[in-house]
């Protein structure tokens, strides 16, 4: 499955925040109840309102929604890099997900503990970021020495080499390296330097009560933040958020309006979530269930088939597709074959987010 890590300094609201995720009514939406995985990962079902308007039109029983995984990863503390705190189980527990949903305390409180003394979330920003820099600039370092070594004579490391110095470059001016430039020759061998500030991030401000649907001082910062470096920013409060998670769904709704929202700050957490990991949706349609799959935005055809099941990818012959709002506008796959709308595409197609698909495959 696809991961999302929840880290940020102690004290920040990860905890509630995760525990809220866990609990939300799309965390135990249909016939998918919150499962979890292990102490500090929970699956959430991505709120997608396209699901229950397709199955309508579609007569489907059920609706099973796309999954993801949040994981809980405590112990970052100033020093992580250098293997304070919980510092090296941190790290690998980081170096396992997909992407990373950084907390960020937006909220005075007197009677709990900042660990760094005063409220600054993009001070607090940039000290996690540091110790992840820290951390890959170590592991680059220690591992392009050898390489330097065989570059003379061997054209693959000396490829490596001319990477992991741009890597490095970056990283001693203080830059993540998610910012540098990858030729798509590159793409592979980059993946593979496995590094923590290549993952792409999520700044998650956890805002007073009273600021859930405005956000407040601090937040505009970060927001502004996110915004200079091309990374996802949501406001939410997670303490509000866990008290709406614990509520039955219709007094859901009218709570959120009460504080001035029209959707639980979840939803937006999960949906960023699933953004940022460059993830996209199709979905298949029957009497029994509206179904939605989840792929890489990119995927051909014969690979998003492969996501139910790998016979449909080995013997893919050709999917009939209808956009989503084609779908919806004309109310169904018959009207959309009618008016020309259902196509038949091909091994090489590029799905859509959104895509009514029926994959047709030999056995
Ligand atoms: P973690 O160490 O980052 O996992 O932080 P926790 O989730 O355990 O939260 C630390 C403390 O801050 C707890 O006492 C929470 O109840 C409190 N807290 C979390 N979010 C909020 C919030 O939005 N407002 C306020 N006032 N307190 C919060």
């Amino acid at each position: 499955g696809f991961k999302c890590g929840i880290v940020g300094l102690p004290n920040v609201g990860k905890s509630t925040l995760f525990n809220a995720l866990t609990k939300t009514a799309a965390a135990q939406a249909a016939n998918y109840p919150f499962c979890t995985i292990e102490p500090n990962t929970g699956e959430v079902a991505v709120p997608d309102p396209r699901l229950a308007r397709i199955a309508a039109i579609g007569k489907s029983a059920q609706i099973v929604p796309a999954r993801m995984t949040f994981v809980d990863i405590a112990g970052l503390v100033r020093g992580a890099s250098k293997g304070e705190g919980l510092g090296n189980q941190f790290l690998a527990n980081i170096r396992e997900v997909d992407a990373i949903a950084h907390v960020l305390r937006c909220f005075e409180d007197g009677d709990i503990t900042h660990v760094e003394g005063k409220i600054d979330p993009v001070a607090d920003a940039e000290t996690v970021e540091t110790e992840l820099m820290l951390s890959d600039l170590e592991s680059l370092e220690r591992r392009v020495v050898p390489l330097r070594k065989r570059a003379a004579n061997d054209k693959d490391a000396k490829a490596q080499v001319v990477l992991m110095d741009a890597v490095l470059e970056l990283l001693r001016e203080g830059k993540p390296a998610r910012l540098l430039k990858v030729d798509a020759d590159d793409a592979k061998a980059f993946e593979m330097l496995n590094l923590l500030t290549a993952k792409p991030v999520l700044y998650v401000c956890n805002v007073d009560e009273g600021s859930a649907a405005t956000g407040n001082a601090f937040s505009d910062r970060v927001v502004e933040k996110a915004r200079a470096e091309g990374a996802g920013c949501v406001v939410i409060s997670a303490a509000i958020e866990a008290e709406i998670a614990q509520l039955p769904p219709e007094e859901q709704k009218e709570f959120l309006e009460t504080i001035g929202l029209t959707e639980p700050g979840l939803d937006r957490v999960i949906r960023a979530g699933y953004d940022l990991l460059g993830l996209a949706t199709y979905f298949t349609v029957g009497p029994k269930e509206t179904r939605a799959w989840t792929i890489h935005r990119g995927f051909r055809a014969p690979q998003a088939a492969g996501v139910i099941h790998s016979d449909f990818e080995r013997g893919f012959i050709r999917a009939q597709t209808i956009a989503y709002d084609d779908y919806v506008a004309l109310g169904g796959e018959a009207a959309a074959k009618e008016a020309g709308k259902a196509r038949d595409e091909g091994k090489e197609y590029v799905v859509q987010d959104g895509d009514v698909m029926l994959f047709r495959f030999s056995g």
